[in-house]
């Protein structure tokens, strides 16, 4: 017998188990609107012009070679990154007073995050949303953070809970780190208003309270790399401690190639100098160095004033797209008459709505045609295309009738 003989079967991931679902039905109806990736109107995986033009002239560079990165990955890629997030103005860079690692997209920013946090923080608690994106509390447990939660998403009004989030921060320990979705955030698509953001602000930095921001979308969510960096930067402006994981996933569409990174803002140069040695310290051991390639791309597009130009025009035009699928699907579940109100497949941001469906209402939508998403009734805008529109307005009319 296997000295693994007792190993027991482990459950589907509930997100990514989605896909192995959909891919088993043979259904020619079926549609995917699990997976958090964009699709193009014909359904297909897009790989932007300017990454392709990226990669090409990454090939054609016979000096590069396959050396290893240094721990904190290309320190024009570290730059770069941070001035996207954070603004070329921003106070915390030109005070020279941050650590910028390039970790493994955002999960890995996230990870590397939170084991800096557990070594190096005296409050080992992080308080995320309810509700947030699965991988969120799997992420701090396995660094050894001790998560609590706050209340974010009102299922009566689609919309946040803003008392309840206020109310539940203000009750968290001093020091405590709060978990925060930059823009659009997952699974909701529900956001601050910019006055709620500052209301929050305050009262994180008036309990001491350390934000750590997850920015997995930005552009994707408005279509502007500024406006959705709004958020982070209030944090950054008012000159107090930060963290923030970017992932270009969504908004360069480099999902397979992990590239993203961390970076800590602190109070001043000196701490931030150490604090950087010390996130040396925590990657070498998990993974030594990140990988070349994703990053690579990324930089060849940021430091060239017409690739980037392009690359702006290419993700608004995903934004964009996902935009006119909410208008068209909240058009047709209207025309239908659907019982309940639908204003917040409009009103929500960013890859997802979050319906209000239950798991009983998604299986039915599953069996009855083949429409796969997660069970708490999130659908991935970005999997939508208009001839799939009135299916999926039918279906969900007869979930709720
Ligand atoms: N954070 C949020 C909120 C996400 O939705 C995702 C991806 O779905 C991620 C982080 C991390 O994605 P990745 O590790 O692929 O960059």
């Amino acid at each position: 017998a296997s000295v693994f003989q007792n190993v027991a079967q482990a459950p589907e991931d509930p997100i990514l188990g989605v896909t192995v679902a959909f891919n088993k039905d043979p259904s020619p109806l079926k549609l995917n609107l699990g997976v958090g990736a964009y699709r193009t109107e014909e359904g297909k995986p897009l790989v932007l012009n300017v990454v392709r033009r990226a990669e090409q002239l990454l090939v054609n560079d016979l000096y590069r070679k396959k050396e290893y990165l240094p721990i904190t990955g290309l320190s024009d890629f570290n730059k770069l990154s941070a001035k996207l997030i954070l603004g070329s103005e921003s106070p915390a860079i030109l005070e020279n007073r941050l650590a910028t690692a390039q970790c493994l997209s955002g999960t890995g920013s996230l990870r590397v995050g939170a084991e800096f946090l557990t070594k190096h923080y005296h409050q080992r608690t992080i308080y995320i949303p309810v509700p947030t994106w699965g991988n969120h509390p799997k992420i701090f447990m396995m660094a050894g953070l001790s998560v609590k939660t706050y209340r974010y998403y009102d299922p009566t009004t689609h919309g946040l809970n803003f008392k309840g989030l206020l109310e539940d921060l203000s009750a968290a320990p001093n020091g405590a780190i709060v978990l925060l979705h930059a823009c659009a955030h997952n699974p909701t698509g529900v956001d601050p208003t910019q006055d709620q953001w500052e209301h929050i602000r305050q009262l994180i930095r008036s309990k001491n309270l350390l934000p750590f921001f997850d920015s997995a979308y930005q552009g994707f969510a408005s279509g502007s790399l500024d406006t959705d960096a709004q958020s982070v930067r209030m944090f950054v402006a008012d000159g107090g401690d930060c963290l923030v994981a970017q992932s270009y996933a969504k908004n360069m569409g480099l999902y397979g190639e992990r590239v993203g990174a961390l970076t800590i803002v602190c109070k001043t140069t000196d701490v931030a100098r150490k604090v950087e040695s010390q996130m040396k310290l925590v990657i070498r051991p998990m993974y030594s160095n990140p990988p070349i390639h994703g990053a690579s791309i990324v930089t060849t597009i940021l430091k060239d004033r017409n690739m980037f130009y392009e690359w702006k025009l290419e993700l608004k035009a995903m934004a964009d797209r996902i935009i006119s699928m909410r208008r068209q699907l909240y058009d047709a579940v209207s025309a239908r008459g659907t019982p309940g109100t639908w204003n917040h497949i409009i009103k929500q941001i960013g890859m997802f709505t979050f319906t209000g469906l239950n798991s009983k209402q998604v299986s039915f939508m599953t069996s009855e045609y083949h429409i796969y998403l997660t069970s708490d009734g999130r659908i991935s805008m970005a999997g939508l295309s208009s001839d799939k529109v009135p299916h999926l307005a039918d279906a969900i009319h007869a979930a709720v009738t």
